[in-house]
């Protein structure tokens, strides 16, 4: 199996090239890297079958658009998405068979964004902005909800395999891999005894709003398209 972890450095994105022999998915593609993903999965051999995000980003603009036009990739997001142009909606539970022997299962991780998921590939999970190293996805804006968010760590993502290694959507402090149990031990955002205790450490936080969210968000509701098509 081929694993990439790709970073976009201005935004402090991971986006993951996942693959087989012959086919490959795109998690969480930046719009600025798509000449580097398309000639990186020339040069490995590999026809892209899925671009795929985990929720509508704030940060960043997609390339899921820009990825479907240059490869007729198939664009995937999570129900309740709401970008116009993903070809496949997927829910909870549901598999995508990337390859032989490389699928990733979904799972519906509300709490960042209503919208978003993880994937669990093998003995990996690729965890969005749900659970991030040291920290989780902020919950302030974008049907973001603390309470869920909780519910999706506690009941879904951290009940996982504790030795299930963790790569998640963003960091910025340079650390590119975990693991459940190191997070559920050192994660401070998870040294919390309740759900109530948990909403009340996320909104204390009062975070500015992302850089590039006025033209992220309306751009990533149309899979990164600057205008309407
Ligand atoms: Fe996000």
């Amino acid at each position: 199996m081929i694993f990439r972890q790709l970073i976009h450095r201005d935004t402090s994105t991971y986006t993951y090239l996942i693959g087989g022999e012959t086919r490959a998915a795109l998690i969480d593609p930046v719009a600025e890297d798509l000449d580097k993903y398309v000639q990186l999965l020339d040069e490995l051999g590999l026809t892209l079958a899925y671009g795929i995000d985990t929720h509508v980003h704030a940060d960043h603009v997609t390339a899921l658009g820009g990825l479907r036009d240059c490869t007729g990739c198939v664009t995937v997001m999570g129900h309740p998405a709401r970008a116009q142009c993903v070809s496949q909606t997927i829910a909870d539970g549901d598999v995508i068979e990337v390859d032989d022997g490389v699928s990733l299962r979904a799972m519906h991780t509300p709490g960042h964004t209503d919208d978003s998921y993880v994937f669990v590939l093998g003995d990996r999970v690729l965890t969005g902005d749900t659970l991030l190293i040291r920290g989780t996805g902020r919950t302030d804006f974008q049907n973001g909800d603390a309470a869920t968010q909780y519910r999706s760590l506690f009941d879904k993502v951290l009940r996982l395999p504790p030795d299930t290694r963790v790569y998640p959507g963003h960091d910025y402090r340079g650390f590119t891999e975990s693991t459940i149990a190191e997070e559920l031990a050192h994660n401070p955002r998870l040294q919390v005894e309740s759900q109530d205790a948990y909403v009340a450490l996320m909104n204390a936080l009062r975070l500015p709003s992302p850089r590039h969210m006025d033209i992220a968000v309306p751009a990533n509701l149309r899979c990164g398209k600057t205008s309407p098509s």
